[in-house]
């Protein structure tokens, strides 16, 4: 009895282990690094990223408890494993980090920024780079300085940046910044677009006389940038996306309003004609898109990808891209998370399994020892 006893602990152990720790190992295992192309073709070339987005951690005032532990405790998980199998260069996160970033108080806001650091916790020697999204900070309208501030001293982050990492460059964008309303964040981001315009365009053509102002030259090589944001660029709807996680048929027949779903029209072509950049990675939606976009006609389509969300409240099957970026090239693939819906029904099965496992080794031999014993 102690023995079968002792098994049907075992297998219960079993299961959890199984459910919470080894399927993140086993899933993530059967994603790879995207196969190099173009210029790629040393080991020691270009940066290798994990990008991640809306990974919403619940806040004081959404969501229950055990739904707040059991999201934290996914994320973690599949981080920390994809981390480990992966050892990317640097980790893109493209915003809405929390879900409740804009309504905490300074002290609740630093717990989130704690619970952040170590749930996503990464060696020293990968960088993280955090693009802020509207549940940060909050929606145009409701901005405050106050908010904008935390979050871009907690996260070193600012209106608009530009970075080289291995001679390729990234512009990080803040979404809310981009409504050219003269309000002092669009103000800040429309000065700091300037520049790196004047900065882009020196180091391709630093002959100009322009460029002799220390402020735009540049001592780096000429890399078409990566736009990285939260919001999507202007489209109509998700009507165009057809990748096989993208929205539920009756998400995408809605129309998207610029300003709240995307970006304005007006802020996507001045980003556009702007920067040129040669791709451009977004969140927000929380479904997966493949669109492409033209300045004016006969110029280079940019493709976007829209980055599904990271969490398991948002998706059955989150996921996240690896990309091998170089000075000239980009190569990217997605790598998938368990299915929610795969765990509950593999603990509903091993439940029903150890139940009737315990009923036919333990319970009816028990129930007829003891019917004999009356008898006798
Ligand atoms: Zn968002």
């Amino acid at each position: 009895m102690l023995k079968r006893l002792l098994g049907l602990v075992g297998a219960s152990l079993g299961l959890v282990f199984w459910c919470e720790y080894l399927v993140y190992i086993s899933v993530i295992y059967q994603c790879s690094w995207p196969l190099p192309v173009g210029d790629y073709n040393d080991s020691e070339d270009g940066i290798r990223a994990m990008v991640l987005a809306d990974t919403h951690l619940l806040g004081p005032y959404r969501g229950h408890w055990f739904d707040k532990l059991r999201r934290e405790w996914q994320m973690h998980r599949a981080f920390q494993t994809a981390v480990g199998i992966f050892q990317p260069e640097v980790v893109f996160f493209l915003g809405d980090l929390f879900d409740e970033g804009m309504w905490v108080s300074d002290e609740a806001f630093q717990h989130y920024v704690d619970r952040f650091k170590h749930l996503f916790k990464v060696p020293d020697a990968i960088q993280v780079i955090v693009v802020p999204g509207n549940h940060d900070m909050g929606f145009h309208y409701a901005l405050a300085p106050r908010l904008y501030n935390r979050f871009n001293q907690a996260f070193n982050s600012s209106s608009m940046q530009i970075i080289n990492l291995k001679e390729v460059t990234f512009i990080l964008v803040n979404s809310m910044a981009m409504h050219d309303d003269g309000c002092y964040l669009c103000h800040s981001a429309q000065v700091r677009l300037k520049n790196i315009a004047d900065k882009l365009d020196c180091a391709q053509n630093p002959s100009q006389s322009k460029c002799s102002n220390k402020r735009i030259s540049s001592n780096t090589e000429y890399s078409k940038p990566i736009i990285l944001q939260h919001f999507p660029m202007f489209r109509e709807s998700d009507m165009v996306c057809t990748d096989p996680d993208s929205a539920p048929q009756v998400e995408k027949e809605k129309p998207f309003r610029p300003k709240w779903d995307c970006l304005s029209k007006d802020s996507t072509d001045t980003l556009l004609s702007a920067l040129k950049p040669r791709l451009i990675l977004s969140g927000h939606t929380h479904h997966a898109c493949l669109v492409h976009h033209q300045v004016e006609k006969n110029t280079e389509v940019i493709p976007e990808y829209s980055v599904p969300s990271f969490s398991w409240r948002n998706r059955n099957e989150p996921s996240f891209f690896l990309g091998i970026f170089t000075r000239r090239d980009y190569t990217l693939s997605k790598c998938f998370m368990p299915r929610e819906s795969t765990v509950i029904f593999t603990y509903i099965s091993g439940i029903l399994a150890l139940v009737i496992y315990s009923l036919a080794t333990i319970c009816i031999p028990t129930l007829r020892q003891r019917l004999r014993r009356k008898q006798e």
